[in-house]
């Protein structure tokens, strides 16, 4: 699983560009693995671009909002993701939570929204630096992962993404991933309790140059990447670096 982030970046031709680049760049046997996720202007386009040309990329949204009685100017539900060709959707991102105010009440709204749409849904959880500081990572973390107790197993999957890596160009040691992800993984098994190994993806300043290491980590089942998802080249030079180590 390895997921391109656009944030609030590109235009209609940035991309058909992208998902031209991809496609010629990443084997068709590789693209199935990827998840595109635009801005959701841009869904609608990507959409057709990936299936006009028979291309095995899938595409996520960056965000939803819940299912909801009362009229609600602006919002784009589960339904309307899955009529634009969605497949996944993130949730919980850092800075959705940050700057958009997005709380466990709102988050658990659209966790049970996109649950309800049979979206397959990637939960973001992090740490602060001050909460990393004060040895309150773990912690913090648990607390975010609470949000999915009760929804569907088949559906989920986190992205572990420290909020002081993200766009940073830092991130912690492969031992502090690898920790992490273990950590998430049993707290995953106790909240949902399965015995399913839930994916969970690292998200934090992924680049060219330190994807494959962390990938080779055998907590680590994807990655999440904003900006060096951005350049086509160089996120199909990630998908082959890391499809070549398989
Ligand atoms: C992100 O947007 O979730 C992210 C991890 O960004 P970056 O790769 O730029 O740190």
């Amino acid at each position: 699983m390895i997921i391109a982030n656009w944030k609030m970046n590109g235009s209609k031709e940035e991309v058909k560009n992208w998902i031209d680049i991809f496609n010629d760049h990443v084997e068709y046997e590789n693209q199935s693995g990827c998840i595109f996720c635009p801005p959701s202007c841009f869904l609608d386009n990507a959409n057709e671009i990936i299936s006009s040309n028979n291309i095995q990329l899938n595409l996520g949204s960056q965000d939803l909002d819940p299912d909801a009685d009362n009229p609600s100017t602006g919002g784009i539900s589960g339904k309307m993701l899955k009529d634009l060709g969605c497949d996944y959707v993130l949730i919980g991102h850092s800075e959705r939570r940050m700057y958009f105010n997005e709380h466990e009440d709102v988050l658990l709204q659209k966790l049970t929204s996109a649950a309800l749409n049979n979206l397959k849904i990637v939960y973001c959880v992090g740490e602060t630096k001050e909460q990393r500081e004060q040895g309150m990572a773990i912690e913090a973390i648990k607390i975010q992962l609470r949000a999915l107790k009760g929804l569907p197993v088949n559906l989920i999957s986190v992205a572990y993404e420290p909020i002081w890596s993200i766009g940073k160009g830092i991130t912690p040691s492969l031992d502090s991933i690898h920790e992490m992800h273990q950590i998430i993984k049993d707290e995953l098994k106790s909240i949902l309790n399965t015995e399913e190994n839930i994916l969970v993806s690292y998200g934090g300043s992924v680049s060219a140059e330190n994807a494959v290491s962390i990938s080779l980590l055998n907590s680590v089942d994807g990655l999440l990447i904003g900006g060096a998802s951005l350049n086509p080249e160089s996120f199909s030079k990630v998908v082959n670096n890391i499809t070549i180590q398989d």
